[in-house]
């Protein structure tokens, strides 16, 4: 029987498992879910509305015991924890008060006597699901896939399984028909069996784009639509009239919080030459200042990172940056300490061709780079294979305006990290993967978009 072995990622100890389920046990859940999909959907937004609004309290009811379990599971400290829980009820509550205007009919001017767009759910939505965020980035999904009438089910990142039945214990809890949400602790390897599952209409998957690319492949040969949230390097700019106290502190932020391990997280610090030195001298020394500890610690700034396997890519990477001509600048050594811990770590005059340039570091590693101009900047920055956030630090709103639309990225942030927020979209170009999520246009990406003409 394969079970999925829980290490708390600070102590390197196991601290649970849970029995995974067969192909066969996960198809008959699909089954379910698919039963519930056929009076969910017809119920009203008001109707799903009241059980969103449960939800919501429910989570804010039960905030300590999430949060300290995605902390134990994950390592995220547990103040960040707290506050991932309290998004969560957030979004619960954007969709049930604003679904039904979001999905509202679209008359459309023609010369039918009446002819509009209508939006109707299409039945059961799986979801591919990363660590990180181990309660949000399931909220994110769910919350309008079922708000627009669908189901879900969910197949979480293996080393949060614990995370994953509390959120399925968390919808039973607030009253939606059994089905409306399941957890399927399945090995990736069967997500493949998931995927062709007749009762799976669409995939959503959020996560590396090397499982993008194996999902999104599988789900196209089975004609299912899918909307992927794939990795990211976001590139931040700094300019020459940046205030460097907000753009150093930003930037350690940036690069510390979630441990370091956030898709939209500021990676690649693109510096103009004229203020180069000066920044990375004061970046410098408020990263080596941050305190790296205890995840349940208050005072710790970051704690460890999600898996030691994925520590040890991480190191891998600054290595190989080091040995193509990279400059490490602080940390770049794994502690001497139990748990899978690394440093707050600057590589600095980074090149394109180089690793830390070229690829993702998911984890408390910044990447600097010098940019002679304007336009040099955004050249860098646009020369990277991910799209997702991005942003500009300047005291010049109008010019980090113009450099922002020139950013080839989901998102352009000036004077402020990138965040996701339900009134917007969420998602990213490039390999950064396709669809969006949050806001319209998320809600739209999992229902029929549907003509009716009445001549
Ligand atoms: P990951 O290794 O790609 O895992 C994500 C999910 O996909 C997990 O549930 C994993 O299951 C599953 N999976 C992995 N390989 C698979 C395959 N070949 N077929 C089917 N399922 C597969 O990514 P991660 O390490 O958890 O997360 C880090 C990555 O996610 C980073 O690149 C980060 O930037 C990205 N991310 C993107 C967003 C966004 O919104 N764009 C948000 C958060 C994270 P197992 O755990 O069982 O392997």
């Amino acid at each position: 029987m394969e079970h999925s072995i829980i290490i708390n990622p600070a102590t390197g100890e196991e601290i649970a498992k849970y029995k995974r389920l067969t192909t066969a046990e996960a198809k008959d859940k699909i089954a379910v879910s698919n039963t519930a999909y056929t009076n969910w959907k017809l119920k009203t937004y008001e109707e799903r509305a009241v059980l969103m609004h449960k939800l919501a309290a429910i989570l804010d009811e039960n905030k300590e015991e999430y949060a300290q379990l995605a902390t134990r599971e994950m390592g995220k400290v547990i103040g960040q924890s707290r506050k991932e829980i309290e998004k969560c009820a957030l979004i619960c509550r954007y969709y049930a008060d604003k679904t039904k205007e979001l999905l509202a009919d679209k008359m459309v001017k023609t010369e039918a006597t009446k002819s509009y767009v209508t939006f109707q759910p299409i039945g059961v939505i799986l979801a591919v699901m990363p660590w990180n965020f181990p309660f949000y980035q399931v909220i994110r999904f769910a919350v309008p896939a079922l708000m627009a009438g669908n189901t879900g089910v969910l197949k979480h990142a293996s080393n949060v399984q614990g995370c994953a039945l509390a959120l399925e214990g968390a919808f039973i809890k607030a009253g939606f028909p059994v089905g409306a949400f399941s957890n399927l602790n399945v090995d990736s390897k069967h997500v493949k069996d998931i995927i062709e599952d007749k009762n799976i209409v669409a995939v959503t998957l959020t996560g590396s784009d090397p499982a993008g690319r194996s999902v999104a492949s599988i789900a196209g040969q089975n004609l299912k639509k899918t909307v992927m949230e794939l990795g990211g390097s976001d590139a931040y700019i700094v300019l020459d009239d940046a205030n460097l106290e907000q753009a150093t502190d930003l930037a350690t932020l940036g690069r510390l919080q979630n441990n370091g391990q956030t898709c939209i997280a500021a990676k690649r610090f693109v510096v103009l030459d004229t203020i180069y030195d000066e920044f990375l001298a004061l970046y410098s020394q408020k990263m080596k200042a941050a305190i790296m500890g205890e995840p349940t610690d208050e005072a710790s700034y970051y704690g460890p990172m999600a898996r030691a396997d994925l520590r040890d890519e991480l190191h891998e990477q600054v290595l190989k940056t080091v040995a193509q001509g990279g400059k490490l600048v602080l940390g770049g050594e794994i502690p001497n300490r139990k748990g899978a811990y690394y440093p707050a770590t600057i590589l600095a005059d980074l090149k394109p061709g180089m690793e830390g340039f070229d690829n993702e570091l998911f984890g408390p590693v910044a990447s600097v780079i010098r940019a002679k101009d304007d336009a040099d900047a955004v050249a860098l920055a646009n020369n990277s294979q991910y799209g997702l956030g991005s942003g500009v630090l300047t005291t010049n709103n109008e010019r980090g305006e113009k450099i922002a639309l020139q950013l080839e990225a989901g998102s352009s942030f000036v004077n402020k990290l990138v965040v996701s927020d339900p009134r917007l979209p969420f998602g990213g170009v490039k390999n950064s993967g396709y669809g969006r999520e949050l806001a319209a246009y998320g809600i739209q990406e999992f229902v029929n978009t549907k003509t009716i003409w009445i001549d």
